[in-house]
This record gives C-alpha cells, structure tokens and sequence, in this order.
C-alpha cells in the first residue's frame, strides 16, 4: 500500500517518491515542505469503564506531491473559500457505498458525479490556465489514502 513512499525517520512522516505534482499532473515539485501531508488515524483498541477510560491509537502523515505554483493556488482558494472541512471524506465514503447494496451504491454514484461535477465547475471558475486540483481533490484521488480509509484510518484525532 504505502510502496511508493519513503518513511522518514527524524519527521515520522510517509514521503512520496513520486516528484510530479499531484495536483497539476506538470511541474515538478522542488521542494518537499510544499507538499500536503495530513494525518490519518486508526483506532487500535476502545476500553470503556466508569472510571478509566482509556483510547489507543495509531496515527500516520503522508504526503501529497506538490509543486510551488499549486501551493500559491491552494493559498489563494483557502484565503477566497473555506473549504468544507469534511467534503473530502464524504467523498471517499461514496465511493465505498457500493458495499451496502445495490440502491446505495447508485445514489452513491450518483452524488458522486454531481459533487465531482460540481467541484470541477468550481476548480475550473479559477482564472487559471492549465487543470489543477483543488487540496481536496488531491487528497480524494489519491489512492494510497483512498486504500487506508477502507482499511479503516480515519482524518479526524479519536476521542476517549
Ligand atoms: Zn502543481
């Protein structure tokens, strides 16, 4: 799953391999501190008394390639747009729906060509000249992380 990525041992931290930008699909990225790491968690083990509660958990980061012109893109949206903070997993869940059956997976589908539709209309609206995806488009069609939150790792910290 994560093969094509370097673990850093200093920064505990799962670095792409792949240079090309991620977003762009163009230019290549100079610098590794411009690319997006985010920070996925798993629960190990949930124990629930009245009077110790404890949680265990695993946390990763790993990064998204990307290159300096995308990071001044990805500024400049954040400053114009919040982000909905949790569009990315949505999406990712909809395209997990199919294992609940037959109906949920088409309105899954469904709702995912308009959200896609929908965020294409937005990314495109960009006075920008070339195709580039938005941080969490990024973030949705990348398959390593698309993998870890079918194997159950999450985007948000677990609370006891
Ligand atoms: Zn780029």
């Amino acid at each position: 799953m994560l093969s094509k990525y370097n673990y850093n041992e200093s920064l505990k931290r799962f670095e792409p391999k792949e240079k090309r930008c991620s977003y762009c699909f163009q230019n290549e990225s100079e610098n590794i501190n411009n690319y997006d790491f985010i920070k996925l968690y798993k629960v190990k083990d949930r124990t629930n008394f009245v009077i110790y509660r404890s949680l265990k958990y695993e946390e990763m980061e790993i990064g998204i390639s990307r290159c300096n012109s995308c990071v001044e893109f990805h500024e400049e949206a954040s400053r114009k747009s919040p982000i909905l903070k949790y569009a990315a997993y949505m999406l990712i869940l909809i395209f997990v729906l199919p294992a609940f059956g037959l109906k949920v997976f088409i309105v899954g589908i469904s709702l995912s060509v308009v959200l896609f539709l929908l965020l294409h209309k937005y990314a495109a609206k960009k006075n920008n000249p070339t195709e580039r995806l938005t941080l969490k488009q990024g973030i949705t069609s990348n398959v390593t992380i698309q993998d870890l939150v079918i194997s159950g790792w999450i985007f948000d910290k677990p609370s006891a």
